[in-house]
């Protein structure tokens, strides 16, 4: 592919051609993961911001040219991205701050933004012809592989979940259709399964991080606020972190942009952790460097950013400290509480880790970390009703009634609605 100038290892620079490297740096290891880098001056010449806002592609293939497949090759049929980006004027006033936005990424296809990844990596796997591909996820990693995998019939996917994943993730999987190997044991337990097996069988590995695809897929979220601002970019763009994919993904995306032209600068990126998964904010806090980060127990309602050991902590450090970011947590309790708040104030149902940027904004402006002038997109990363269970842990309050007319009116008093 001519556009893709090189792979760049995050860890040492080291330099690979696409033939040559599939995963994380031959050199460096797992820590050294690879940024797939353009021929910037050369998509300059060939790609305009304009002709993409003109397309009728309702889906993140609009930006097939900045991403590294070629024009021809065959995609997945789901429509993938190009979400809502919401003007939350409600949040806005919540929060005190100039301008929110709510990148609503629950609206894809399986329910979360990892679909932007898995989509991009089937792509992938289709040009190098690959049949079988296989993922370790918390759970939504895996729904998109399957989902996505699901109308490619060449394609079988294979899964590695921890077993104490929300029950609604699992139905997904098994609904779509994948061999679904529930892991006893933690999300790293399940990754470094998948990932040796892979190796053993030559099956391609979706793996987040470790596969650099995932973090051009993930950029498209970056590309699409971008141009549903007429390329006028928010001041923060603010995410939730586990494996910190996600926000070296949104880094990459407004990266490629700044280098084509396209926008003036980066947005400041704020990754929210909770308090019990927060190894990146320790990093960041005692300003270590990635290769000194250790795997950590941890706990959390949040699921989907449990991450003992964070797969995509170089490229996560640098997105936060390359644009006068920062790493902030939140508990628990703020996540669930989080849920209907955020809900109630902007008509987007999060998931725990979803929500927890909202709680992560809270905190933000509390401890001065963000500025009440800025203007701010937070990006929900998946839907609430992948976790039905925790949502419930956070409302109360319906009114039970007999069938009856009365029992409604009497129920409505109390509610002073009558
Ligand atoms: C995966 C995920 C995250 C975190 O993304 P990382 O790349 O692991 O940092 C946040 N929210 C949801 C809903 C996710 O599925
Ligand atoms: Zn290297």
């Amino acid at each position: 592919m001519t556009k893709i100038k090189e792979l760049r290892c995050v860890i040492g620079g080291c330099r690979y051609s696409l033939d040559e490297v599939s995963y994380t740096c031959p050199v460096h290891g797992e820590v050294g993961t690879l940024d797939i880098l353009y021929d910037y001056a050369a998509l300059r010449e060939a790609v305009d911001r304009d002709e993409i806002s003109a397309s009728k592609r309702n889906n993140f293939w609009r930006y097939k040219a900045l991403l590294p497949v070629d024009a021809d090759s065959r995609v997945p049929p789901l429509a993938v991205g190009w979400t809502p980006l919401y003007d939350a004027r409600r949040l806005a006033d919540h929060f005190g701050l100039s301008r929110v936005w709510v990148k609503d990424d629950g609206a894809n296809p399986t329910g979360s933004l990892k679909d932007r990844a898995s989509a991009l990596v089937l792509a992938r796997a289709l040009e190098a012809g690959f049949s079988t591909v296989s993922a370790a996820s918390t759970g939504n990693a895996a729904a998109a592989l399957a989902g996505l995998g699901a109308a490619l019939p060449e394609i079988e996917v294979l899964i590695f979940v921890p077993a104490s994943a929300p029950s609604a993730k699992i139905a997904q999987l098994l609904v779509y259709g994948a061999i679904v190997l529930l892991v006893e044991g933690t999300y790293d337990d399940a990754f470094e399964l998948c990932m040796q097996i892979c190796q053993e069988q030559g099956w391609y590995l979706r793996n987040t991080g470790v596969n650099p695809f995932t973090t051009e897929g993930k950029k498209t979220v970056a590309l699409e606020i971008a141009e549903q601002l007429d390329w006028q970019v928010p001041d923060v763009v603010a995410v939730s972190v586990g494996d910190g994919s996600i926000i070296s993904g949104i880094h990459k995306g407004f990266c490629d942009l700044l280098h084509l032209g396209w926008i003036d600068r980066v947005p400041r990126l704020i990754g929210v952790q909770a308090e019990g998964s927060a190894v990146l904010a320790g990093a960041f806090a005692a300003g270590s460097s990635p290769e000194e980060i250790q795997r950590q127990s941890v706990t959390t309602i949040a699921d989907s950013i449990a991450a003992e050991l964070p797969r995509d902590r170089a490229k996560a450090l640098r997105a936060v400290r390359e644009t006068d970011g920062a790493y902030v947590t939140v508990s628990d309790d703020h996540i669930v509480t989080a849920i209907p708040k955020m809900a109630q104030l902007s008509g987007v149902f999060a998931e725990p880790a979803a929500a927890a940027t909202f709680a992560g904004l809270e905190r933000a402006l509390r401890t001065g970390i963000l500025d009440p002038g800025e203007s701010v997109c937070l990006v929900s990363t998946g839907n609430g009703l992948k976790d039905i269970e925790s949502a419930r842990k956070s409302v109360s309050g319906e009114l039970r009634v007999a069938a009856d007319i009365d029992a409604v009116k009497t129920a409505l008093q109390t509610v002073k609605v009558l």
